[in-house]
């Protein structure tokens, strides 16, 4: 959905739409689970451009736990207000650009407007879990032979505890 300027200019534009999996490129990290259901408003805010931005992203998305590989699924609820200027430096060079402050996103757009979906990406992107885990205390996978520790117990860990203790006897006893 493009969010256009024009139109704004004659009314403030309601959205209640959604994504199917695939529209919205997270990259390598995550794909939609599901639709994912996007509800807000976008509105002029004065008359050089500034745009406005609310709204709901609503959904799920699957990616993988970071120590055993296995699909994880987040329940995704996001609220979002967001502010959008014109990028004048073309348009107008001699003109100054406001500094943002520090506490309000500014974004930036070019041209008649934006896309809808590419808020919705940025979004997403932003808030991703610093770490993603299929459970708490997640066992991984076993270093040495690649097993997943959640599902089977290996020998690996045992076997080279063993190793160090007889490192060990053997240095306390002088071999
Ligand atoms: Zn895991
Ligand atoms: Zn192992």
């Amino acid at each position: 959905m493009f969010i256009s300027v024009q139109d704004l200019e004659l009314r403030r534009l309601p959205f209640d739409t959604s994504f199917a999996p695939g529209q919205i490129d997270l990259l390598d990290e995550l794909r939609q689970s599901g639709d994912l259901q996007v509800r807000g408003s976008a509105e002029l805010v004065d008359s050089l451009g500034e745009i406005r931005v609310r709204g709901r992203l609503e959904g799920a998305l699957t990616g993988e736990c970071d120590r055993c590989l296995e699909p994880v699924t987040l329940p995704w609820k996001q609220d979002f207000d967001l502010v959008y200027q014109p990028d004048l430096e073309i348009k107008s060079p001699g003109e100054e650009i406001e500094i943002a402050t520090a506490d309000t996103e500014v974004g930036f757009y070019e041209g008649a407007g934006l896309e809808l979906a590419d808020i919705v990406r940025e979004q997403i992107l932003l808030s991703l879990p610093l770490r993603r885990l299929c459970r708490d205390g997640c066992l991984g996978l076993c270093p040495e032979c690649g097993q997943n520790r959640n599902v089977k117990v290996c020998q690996c860990q045992t076997k080279a505890t063993d190793e160090r203790w007889a490192a060990l006897k053997k240095f306390s006893t002088g071999d």
